[in-house]
């Protein structure tokens, strides 16, 4: 294979023109096609080796394969992560368009991360909720890609290693966490409904004959045994000493490393964070105390300001609309956010693929307020919806609580985030860049980070007559993740107990028991995730004034947010740097 350098000299010299210039568009020319064709066979092989992520994301070329979670399968895993590993070290990184060379770094950080999962962070020893074939079967019943005969007869073949595979689970645990144990154990018993009430169901629908009939139950019923045989195991297990599900404070910083891809390091988005919320807190209390007479009347203040915000907010929470009014009242605000982004020039918004607005379907119901369905990476022809639930079916107190979470002031912030322009405008601009790998290995801190990014532009820029109410209804949206970023480090790596996280949560982000209580339980069984959120909004905001230091009278919003997005999903630092590529380039 050719080796290119001349490029990367090139790029450094790009103000000297002349031939130089020349042999580095000749270069780039070269190494893209090579480059398409290595990312094509890349993810072709990608699926041989995880045929049940592939699955997920719609290929359903390897519906029919159950991969057994042994050590010849991580030996797999490794043996195909250094080997495209090599490849990519055959490309010159500096001679591949902006596209190739984020898909090229986002291709590395996902071969890194899984050799580091199966070597280092071993979860597959003190995670048993990892094995549970239960939903990637439930896909299977419930997709329409295909014919149900088609599905059921993929069904079958992949129950035939359900017995093997949880022996080989059982094979690999060891002191295992005693908080994903017990998740495996509801999560897998959980599940079996699948084999049974659900299997049953299509089995009916189907044209199956009886002989595929009589196999498939069958199978099914074996697997059915290995499942409860697991949760048995589970339960029964010797686990005098179980792992703590705290992470600890090096696999924690690599894990950030690998999954948030952040220019920053965790321990900087910590400090920031705690800082973040120090400023809010202020924020809040100034605006708390000049509202206090008007939703407080003559009630005496009470002398705590955190106690003072918390009364407040209560108060401003109870402006919220009535239950069967909730959908007209999302998709109302829709066309106000567009024209408001119109009359503002913040970004083009495309006229030509406007948001359908559909009630929520069944197997979604009472998940959330609002939310964003994009097609998968496999279904082009796809509709983007957003999901609005409805709660006419929900009992009076619950449906109450939740109006005040989402009330007047929040639930238009939700439509920033969730809608125009958080996730949905960002999705039609990364769509506009097609990469599968990026539909694939997206960055969800640039994911996240852009629509919580996006709220806080979008008041700044007068969104809601920057009224105190709307501010410090926001302030406290954005506490939310900002406390989400300092209770998972804390816990992971600080030795946080539940009892500090209750305050934090409760007291420092005013949120309200149960949400609290559901927020420690995923903080005691996912790690780093919770960070994505304020990384990437601190990130990107940080990005723009740097940008609006730098450039300053030529600084124009409009111009910088769709030049941010046409990136696509890709980490902010590698955005960024591309950015600052381009500018200097166009400025000499
Ligand atoms: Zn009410
Ligand atoms: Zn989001």
């Amino acid at each position: 294979m050719k080796k290119i350098i001349v490029p990367v000299l090139c790029i450094a010299l790009a103000s000297c023109g002349g031939s130089e210039q020349k042999k580095e568009t000749k270069a780039v020319a070269d190494a893209n096609p090579r480059f398409e064709v290595f990312k094509n066979s890349f993810i072709e092989n990608l699926w041989k080796v995880y045929p049940g992520w592939a699955s997920s994301q719609g290929y359903h070329k390897y519906d029919d394969i159950l991969v057994i979670p042994d050590q010849n399968e991580r030996d797999a895993e490794v043996r195909f992560a250094s080997a495209n590993l090599d490849t990519l070290k055959t490309f010159d990184l500096a001679a591949l368009s902006d596209n190739n060379k984020t898909d090229y770094r986002m291709i590395e950080n996902q071969l890194l991360s899984a050799v580091w999962a199966v070597k280092e962070q071993k979860s597959w020893e003190w995670n048993p909720s990892e094995y549970n074939v239960c939903s990637a079967f439930a896909e299977i019943l419930n997709g329409t890609y295909d014919s149900l005969d088609v599905r059921l007869h993929n069904f079958s073949q992949k129950l035939r290693n359900v017995p093997e595979f949880y022996k080989a689970a059982r094979k690999n645990i060891e002191d295992p966490t005693l908080e994903h144990t017990q998740l495996a154990i509801e999560q897998n018993l959980g599940g079996v409904s699948v084999f049974e009430k659900d299997l049953t169901d299509a089995i009916k629908k189907s044209k199956l004959t009886k002989d595929e009939i009589s196999k498939l139950n069958e199978r099914a019923a074996d697997a059915v045994k290995a499942i409860k045989n697991f949760a048995d195991w589970l339960k029964k297990l010797k686990n005098d000493k179980p792992r703590s599900f705290r992470l600890g404070k090096e696999l924690y910083a690599k894990k950030f490393e690998f999954d948030i891809q952040s220019g920053y390091t965790v321990d900087q988005i910590y400090e920031k964070a705690l800082a973040h919320k120090k400023e809010l807190h202020e924020k809040m209390f100034e605006l708390a105390d000049r509202l206090w007479e008007k939703y407080m009347n003559k009630t005496p203040k009470p002398g705590d300001k955190l106690v003072e915000i918390r009364n407040v907010i209560d108060k401003i929470s109870e402006t919220h609309g009535k239950p069967d009014e909730f959908q007209a009242a999302i998709e109302q605000q829709l066309p106000v956010l567009i024209q408001f982004i119109k009359d503002k020039d913040l970004i083009f918004i495309d006229p030509s693929k406007p948001l359908v607005v559909r009630k929520e379907p069944a197997y979604m119901a009472g998940v959330a307020g609002a939310s964003i369905s994009a097609p998968g990476p496999y279904d082009k022809n796809g509709n983007t919806y957003y999901n609005v639930g409805s709660l006419a079916a929900w009992d009076k107190d619950k449906a109450e609580s939740y109006l005040r979470e989402y009330n007047k002031y929040i639930l238009q912030i939700l439509n920033i985030h969730e809608a125009i322009p958080g996730h949905y405008t960002q999705l039609v601009y990364s769509n506009q860049s097609p990469s599968l790998i990026k539909s694939l290995f997206g960055n969800n801190a640039m994911i996240e980070g852009w629509a919580v990014y996006t709220e806080r532009m979008m008041l700044e820029n007068g969104y809601g007559n920057n009224e105190d109410e709307m501010w410090l209804m926001y302030y406290k949206w954005n506490l939310r993740s900002t406390c989400n970023t300092i209770l998972d480090y804390s816990v992971h790596t600080k030795n946080m107990s539940k009892e500090e996280a209750m305050n934090l949560l409760m007291n420092e982000a005013f949120q309200q028991k149960t949400e609290a209580e559901n927020k420690w339980r995923r903080v005691s069984v996912t790690q780093v995730q919770l960070c994505c959120y304020f990384t990437g909004y601190t990130e990107i905001y940080d990005f723009r004034e740097e940008l609006k230091k730098q450039m300053g009278d030529k600084f124009n919003l409009k111009k910088f947010h769709e030049k941010f997005l046409s990136y696509g999903s890709a980490p902010v630092k590698d955005i960024k740097e591309l950015m600052l590529v381009e500018m200097n380039q166009t400025k000499k």
